[in-house]
């Protein structure tokens, strides 16, 4: 009898021991992962359905995919001109043969280089992007790609409303006015999924931030796009407090320009403001349920 329960103990041991065993092994080999509770939402509930924000690591530059719940797709920026064929293969990696929209945040090379290619290779339902143009072989690139597809560039601009996908809302809140900077004509595109959100800024600077801001327009959302890499020209404090995001991403490689600045990183912290780098962390997918967060890292 005692040698028996001793042999029910030990097996015991030897079964704990290999859930132990394997969820260690799974932790190693899965990408990690935590749920957050959205910032103003008490329930909670079972969805497998999740908006899929993918913050691409473009190296210096900027790209986010976007892959709704129903499968719709949209892509804004593509980072540089030496991304292109990374641009193909992480669309191919995250099954997209079609993207519904594209935009174009603003003409510079390290927003739109790679947009040539995507829209050679990939079907395209709508493209949009600000009335502002770029001399120079990238953006002449750009237009024949779109001239070649037969499409008609909309104008990316505050207050429209995109028609992407039912459950999800998807305006511009920027650029409100007209401007010479190109960083200031970008489009910022708010997202909202149930009780989520997130507001991508492009290379908005101060004087877009204050026109968003003046312009009564809801900045509110859970994910902000840290505007322009990190720059200290972009992310003012009146800005930080209207977006009161809880997560904040930073699309920066290596770059001479000193991006992200300090005095960002100083404010982003001091808002409390969890920071995701995409040259810290690779790719980052914030996904949403329409309540919850998931937040996968590629490193
Ligand atoms: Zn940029």
């Amino acid at each position: 009898m005692k040698k028996r329960y001793t042999n029910f103990k030990f097996s015991a041991i030897i079964v704990m021991s290999f859930l132990a065993m394997l969820l260690m092994l799974s932790g190693c080999t899965l990408e990690w992962e935590l749920d957050y509770p959205a910032n103003s939402d008490s329930k909670s509930t079972v969805n497998s359905d999740r908006l899929r924000v993918i913050f691409l690591d473009v190296g210096q530059g900027a790209s986010q995919l976007l892959i709704s719940p129903s499968g719709k797709t949209m892509l804004i920026d593509a980072g540089n001109n030496d991304r292109e064929q990374a641009m193909l293969d992480y669309l191919k990696q995250y099954g997209v043969t079609r993207l519904d929209i594209i935009i174009g945040t603003h003409p510079d090379a390290d927003h739109i280089g790679g947009l040539d290619r995507v829209i050679d290779h990939i079907d395209v339902g709508e493209i949009y992007m600000p009335k502002i143009q770029a001399n120079t072989k990238t953006f002449e690139s750009l237009l024949l790609s779109i001239k070649n597809k037969g499409l008609k560039v909309k104008t990316a601009k505050a207050g429209l409303v995109l028609d992407w996908d039912d459950e999800i809302e998807v305006t511009m809140v920027g650029p409100v006015n007209v401007s010479d900077s190109r960083n200031n004509m970008s489009a910022v595109v708010k997202v909202v999924y149930g009780n989520t959100s997130y507001l991508l800024t492009g290379d908005a600077e101060r004087e877009s931030e204050k026109d968003m801001i003046d312009s009564g327009a809801d900045l509110q959302a859970d994910v902000l796009l840290i505007g322009h890499h990190g720059s200290k020209s972009s992310s003012t404090l009146s800005f930080l407090k209207k977006a009161a995001p809880q997560f904040g991403v930073i699309q920066v490689g290596d770059n001479n320009y000193g991006h992200p600045t300090s005095t960002v990183l100083d404010r982003l912290s001091k808002q409390g403001i969890e920071v995701y780098r995409n040259d810290l962390h690779g790719t980052v997918e914030i996904a949403s349920d329409g309540h919850t967060y998931r937040i996968t890292t590629e490193r």
